[in-house]
C-alpha cells in the first residue's frame, strides 16, 4: 500500500464507480466491500484511517450481553453471527476471549444461566465456545485479583476481541489488493453536482496542500460523528441526526488482573457496562458514556470519567488501581443515531441506519465495529440498486480472508513497514496506530518518539526542521492520553 501510488491513482481516474469519504470502520469495510464486487473504489480519508473513534473502541466482536437486559434479540443475532465470520476470516487477528461475570448472590444464578445460554443459541453453529459456570471457589482460581467478599459463585462466556487499528490497517490492504485506492490525509472540502445531483467531490491532500476535482458515480459519507457536516454540505438546510457520546478507558499494569479471563463489573449504578480485559499484556477498563456537542477525532478522558472507572474497578479488583497506576488513557465518541423517545445515549440504538438525499448522497451512520461488514454490504446494495441500477453487483465479504503482514520487533522494521507499506506520514500514525504505544503506556511512547522521527524522516524524504515540528506536533497530540 504505497502513498505514492494511491496519489497517483487519483489523479489519474477520470472516474469512479465509488468514492468513499471516511476511513475509520464503516469505510474502510464499503472501501473493501466494493472493490472485491469489482466497483472502481476510492476511499479518502481527511486524517490517519482510523484515527478517530475507530480506533478508539473497547475493542471487542461482540452481540453485546447488555443488550438482553433489552430483549433486543435481533441486534445481538446480527452482531453473533458478523463474530462468527470475523473468526472465520481473519483468525490471526481475532482473539476468543473468556469474560467472567461474577455474582453476589444465589438469585442470580439461574438468572444468568439463562441469559448464557440464550447468548450461547444466538450465536447459533458460530458460537466460540459455550459458556461455564463456575463455584465460588473455581470462580476465585479463575480470577485470582477478583475481589471475594459476598462472591457466589460466576459465570464465564466467550466473545471476540481484536486490536482496532491493526485491523484496520489489514482492512484496507486486503482492500488495496483488491484494487481500491485508498488515501489518508486528504479532506473532502465540497460535493459536486451535475442536474442536481452528486457527482463527485472537491478534496485537498493536506500533506502537500494539492487539490483534487474527483468524479464518481455513487458517493458514501462514512463520515461517523462528522456524518452531519457532511449532509450539510449536501443540503444546508437538512436538520441533524447524530447525537455524540463519548466512551472513556484507562490502561493499568497487568497485576491488576492476573489471568486471562476478562471481568465485567456487574451492576453499575447507571446500567453502564465497565470492562476489566487483558490487551496486550497491560489491562484495560472502559468505559463510560457522556454527551457531547461537538465532534473530535481527538477527546480526551473527563476528570470524572477517569474518577467513575477508578471507582468501578476498586470494587471487583484486589490490589485496584490508583490514578498513578494509570499508564495511559484514551477516549472515542460513539456516532449515535438520534431518537425520537429522548432515550439516554446508553440506550440508544446501535444499529446502523442508510439515508440516500435527494441528490443522491449515501449517508451510512450508527453500528458498530462488530457490525462493519455488514454495514457496509447493505450500504452497497441499497446505494446501487437506487442509483446505479444497470451495475449491481453482489457482495464477496462473507468469505473473504483478510490480509496479514509481517509481524517485526526492531524499531527500525516497524518505522520502515509503516512508511513505506502503511502510509504513515506522522509520528502519531506509528505510535498511536500502526504500534499502539501511546495507547498503552504514554511515558513509553513519549521517549520512543525521538528516535521514530528521525528513523522517518529520510523515508518521507524531510529535514531536520520537520523532525524539530514533528516532535512538538506529537507532545502535543499526546497530551489527550496523559491522566
Ligand atoms: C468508547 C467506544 C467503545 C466502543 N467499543 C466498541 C466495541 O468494543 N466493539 C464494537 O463493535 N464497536 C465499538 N464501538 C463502536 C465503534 O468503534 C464505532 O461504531 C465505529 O468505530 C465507527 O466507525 P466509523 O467509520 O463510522 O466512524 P469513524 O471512526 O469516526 O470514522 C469516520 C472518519 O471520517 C473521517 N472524515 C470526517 N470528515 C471527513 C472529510 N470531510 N473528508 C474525509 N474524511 C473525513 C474522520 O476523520 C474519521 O476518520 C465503540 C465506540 C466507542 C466510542
Amino acid at each position: 500500500m504505497k502513498r505514492s501510488e494511491m496519489l497517483k491513482s487519483v489523479a489519474d481516474t477520470p472516474e469512479w464507480d465509488l468514492i468513499i469519504i471516511g476511513g475509520g470502520a464503516t469505510g474502510l469495510w464499503c472501501a473493501l466491500d466494493g472493490a472485491s464486487r469489482g466497483y472502481k473504489t476510492l476511499l479518502l480519508e481527511k486524517g490517519d484511517f482510523v484515527e478517530g473513534t475507530s480506533s478508539r473502541s473497547t475493542k471487542l466482536f461482540h452481540g453485546g450481553l447488555r443488550y438482553l437486559k433489552q430483549g433486543r434479540l435481533g441486534l445481538i443475532h446480527e452482531g453473533l453471527i458478523e463474530r462468527g465470520y470475523l473468526a472465520k476470516n481473519a483468525p490471526h487477528l481475532f482473539t476468543s476471549r473468556p469474560f467472567f461475570l461474577p455474582f453476589y448472590s444465589a438469585l442470580d444464578k439461574p438468572y444468568y444461566k439463562l441469559g448464557m445460554l440464550l447468548y450461547d443459541f444466538l450465536a447459533g453453529k458460530l458460537v466460540l465456545q459455550k459458556h461455564r459456570l463456575l463455584n465460588r471457589a473455581d470462580s476465585i482460581a479463575e480470577c485470582p485479583t477478583l475481589r471475594s467478599e459476598g462472591l457466589k459463585g460466576g459465570a464465564v462466556y466467550y466473545d471476540g476481541q481484536f486490536d482496532d487499528a491493526r485491523f484496520a490497517i489489514e482492512l484496507a490492504k486486503t482492500a488495496a489488493n483488491y484494487g481500491a485506492t485508498l488515501l489518508n490525509y486528504c479532506k473532502v472540502e465540497e460535493l459536486v453536482k451535475t442536474s442536481g445531483k452528486v457527482s463527485g467531490v472537491i478534496a485537498t491532500e493536506l500533506d502537500t496542500n494539492t487539490p483534487f476535482n474527483i468524479r464518481g458515480k455513487v458517493i458514501i459519507n462514512a463520515t461517523g460523528i462528522f456524518s452531519d457536516e457532511l449532509r450539510k454540505l449536501d443540503d444546508r438546510a437538512t436538520p441533524p441526526i447524530m447525537v455524540l457520546s463519548r466512551g472513556s478507558h484507562i490502561i493499568v499494569d497487568k497485576k491488576f488482573l492476573s489471568s486471562q479471563t476478562a471481568l465485567i463489573v456487574p451492576k453499575t449504578g447507571d446500567k453502564r457496562v465497565i470492562f476489566v480485559i487483558p490487551w496486550q499484556e497491560k489491562v484495560l477498563i472502559g468505559t463510560t458514556e457522556a454527551v457531547v456537542c461537538e465532534p473530535s477525532n481527538n477527546p480526551k478522558p473527563s476528570e470524572e470519567e477517569i474518577s467513575f472507572l477508578l471507582e468501578h474497578a476498586k470494587l471487583i479488583l484486589t490490589p485496584y488501581p490508583k490514578k498513578e497506576d494509570i499508564l495511559s488513557s484514551f477516549a472515542g465518541i460513539r456516532p449515535l443515531v438520534k431518537s425520537s423517545h429522548n432515550k439516554s445515549s446508553s440506550k440508544l440504538s446501535r444499529n446502523h441506519e442508510i439515508l440516500i438525499s435527494e441528490s443522491g448522497l449515501v449517508t451510512i451512520v450508527g453500528g458498530k465495529w462488530t457490525t462493519g461488514r455488514k454495514m457496509a454490504e447493505d450500504t452497497l446494495n441499497r446505494a446501487f440498486k437506487k442509483l446505479l441500477p444497470c451495475k449491481t453487483l453482489p457482495c464477496k465479504t462473507k468469505s473473504l480472508p483478510l490480509h496479514k503482514s509481517p509481524s517485526f520487533f526492531s524499531l527500525p522494521e516497524i518505522v520502515h513497514l509503516a512508511v513505506e507499506e502503511e502510509m504513515a506520514l506522522t509520528a502519531a500514525d506509528i505510535l498511536a496506530r500502526r504500534t499502539r504505544t501511546l495507547f498503552l503506556d504514554i511515558k513509553q511512547a513519549l521517549a520512543l518518539a525521538p528516535e521514530v522521527i528521525r528513523l522517518m524522516a529520510p523515508l518521507l524524504k524531510k529535514n531536520s526542521l520537520w523532525e524539530a515540528e514533528e516532535l512538538d506536533k506529537f507532545n502535543e497530540y499526546a497530551k489527550s492520553y496523559c491522566v
